[in-house]
């Protein structure tokens, strides 16, 4: 077959017919000339030789006001000469620019331009062209800096909140925080305190909790008491929290919109108010124990004497069982009518005294935080501690459940116990002298243990010394009518705890007391009186 006759054209290195190539180049010279973005062809020294019906648009010159000038013409001579010199530096060693520049609309507005600059290469790989592609952003910037200035505002009125505050998202991860909050954090020791603070609202308002989440509402004042121990005294706060939606602004979200729940909580730290009604709640307490005291000593005594006498009319009733027995003569039945006689004014007596001895009030059971509690009567008994060089260790655990009880007899009984063991301790020959209090709580149960560098309790009296009258302190002084333990168990059992004298702790005396968190707690009809 001869060349010639071919009608075809000939074919391109490329193995492509010409004819298709003029029709892409057409093509591709059309979508070019129609692509929504402003496109411009340079020579090598950025002089324009094409640009597209964007440019025009975007810059407001038509193509015979640019062609032939330099892209210069679209500086508004504000952008830093180091930005066009990495630009050139950039697209001279034939790489990619892209960046932000300040251009000048035909009109005269500025506006900010995302240009984007590619070197076009012959097949010698030498720059001949480039190509400029760019979008006025300048509203998109403006929105941009609009958000993040609302950003910082937003951020600057949270950081003057005089109040610990915090946004917090459906896992409980801090979204936003203050500066108050970071105070908080460090002065807790905690590095995430909302976390404690929201598994305690979270426990104290139970399905109310759920319930408001649910119904974006919230609350507000409720009071956490937060115990740190040692030397530091408790602290207050005032929480109050705010549910709310805020739409997912994520690329995600994108098509299928989705909505997430945060909780705005505040923490005002209420310590002072509530260091000042402690103040007075424990000059109140301090006149009431004392009278208290009086009373617990008015039938301690009369119990004692019920206890004394209740043993001679038992022995008078022996004997009168006895002589019975053998025979009754004259002269018995004299004696056994004398001894009947002694025995009916004994009785009559124990009745009297019996009808003399104060009833111990029953207080209203509430729920008692027994942190509180224990601190109070550290507090009270500060005078008689301090007097008998006695260093207290106090370690509550910082939140405890509460229990429901009556404050003032748990008050007393942990009174009673901590009084022992400073007795114990200032019994001469002790030097070390140390009070540890601890508390803590499990899923069921709330624990307290209290011990002393004491001499102890013999193992064989660790039962014995909760009977009623017995004590280890034979001084001789009659102080001690033995019935302060028997008291304390009384009020445990009543709370349906627990008490026992730790048998492993070997320093001196461990008190070991554990009450059921979810106690169902009886109040006796009439207060026992340890007769
Ligand atoms: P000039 O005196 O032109 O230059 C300032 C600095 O730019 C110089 O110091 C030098 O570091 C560098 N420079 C300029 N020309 C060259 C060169 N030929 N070779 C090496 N370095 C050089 N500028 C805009 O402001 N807006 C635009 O939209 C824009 N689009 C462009 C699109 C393309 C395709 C190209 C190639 C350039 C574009 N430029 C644009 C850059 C523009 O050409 C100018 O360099 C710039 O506007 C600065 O102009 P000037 O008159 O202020 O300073």
């Amino acid at each position: 077959m001869s060349k010639q006759s071919s009608n075809n054209p000939p074919p391109e290195p490329s193995g492509k017919p010409v004819l298709a190539d003029n029709r892409m180049l057409a093509l591709f010279a059309e979508t070019v000339e129609q692509a929504p973005v402003a496109i411009s062809i340079t020579d090598d020294k950025a002089n324009i030789l094409y640009v597209n019906q964007a440019f025009t648009r975007v810059t407001g010159y038509a193509p015979e006001e640019s062609i032939g000038r330099n892209e210069s013409m679209l500086s508004d001579k504000n952008t830093p000469k180091a930005v066009y010199d990495e630009l050139w530096n950039r697209i001279k060693s034939q790489q990619i620019w892209q960046g932000y520049l300040l251009n000048r609309h035909k009109d005269g507005r500025r506006y900010l331009a995302d240009l984007t600059i590619a070197p076009i290469l012959n097949d010698r790989h030498e720059t001949t062209h480039y190509i400029g592609m760019h979008r006025d952003i300048t509203e998109m910037y403006r929105l941009e800096q609009r958000v993040n200035q609302q950003k910082v505002l937003i951020e600057t009125v949270v950081d003057s909140i005089p109040v610990a505050t915090v946004l917090l998202d459906e896992s409980d991860r801090v979204v936003l925080d203050n500066k108050m909050y970071k105070t908080l954090s460090s002065d807790l020791g905690l590095s995430d305190p909302a976390r404690t603070f929201i598994d305690i609202l979270r426990e104290d308002m139970a399905e109310e909790w759920e319930r408001m989440k649910k119904k974006k509402s919230g609350f507000h004042n409720r009071e956490v008491r937060f115990d740190r121990g040692g030397h530091h005294a408790p602290r207050w706060y005032a929480c109050a929290g705010s549910w709310f939606c805020q739409e997912d602004d994520r690329v995600e979200a994108f098509f299928h919109e989705n909505s997430h729940t945060y909780l705005l909580l505040t923490l005002t730290d209420i310590t002072q108010q509530k260091k000042h009604a402690e103040e007075i709640r424990i000059n109140a307490l301090k006149a009431l124990m004392a009278e208290e005291e009086k009373t617990q000593r008015l039938r301690e005594t009369l119990s004692g004497a019920i206890h004394h006498i209740q043993g001679p009319i038992n022995l008078l009733k022996a004997a009168k069982t006895m002589l019975t027995r053998r025979g009754l003569d004259d002269r018995n039945i004299a004696l056994v009518d004398i001894l009947d006689q002694i025995r009916l004014a004994g009785e009559q007596s124990v009745a009297h005294m019996k009808r003399c001895i104060p009833e111990s009030n029953t207080s209203a059971m509430t729920p008692v935080n027994l942190n509180q509690l224990l601190h109070e009567t550290i507090v009270l008994l500060t005078e008689r501690l301090l007097a008998s060089g006695i260093v207290v260790e106090w370690k509550p655990t910082p939140v405890l459940p509460a229990l429901m009880g009556q404050e003032s007899h748990l008050r007393t009984m942990f009174k009673q116990i901590i009084e022992n063991a400073i007795e114990a301790m200032n019994q001469s020959g002790i030097v070390t002298r140390e009070l540890r209090i601890s508390t803590w709580s499990d899923k069921h149960l709330l624990h307290v243990s209290i011990e002393d560098t004491g001499p102890g309790i013999p193992d064989e009296l660790r039962i014995k010394v909760f009977e009623p009258f017995f004590s280890t302190k034979n001084d001789g002084h009659g102080g001690h009518s033995g019935t302060g333990l028997t008291m304390a168990q009384e009020v445990i059992n009543q709370h349906l705890g627990l008490i026992r004298i730790d048998p492993s702790y070997r320093d001196g005396c461990r008190v070991r007391i554990q009450f059921n968190i979810h106690n169902m707690m009886f109040v006796p009809e009439k207060a026992s009186d340890h007769g």
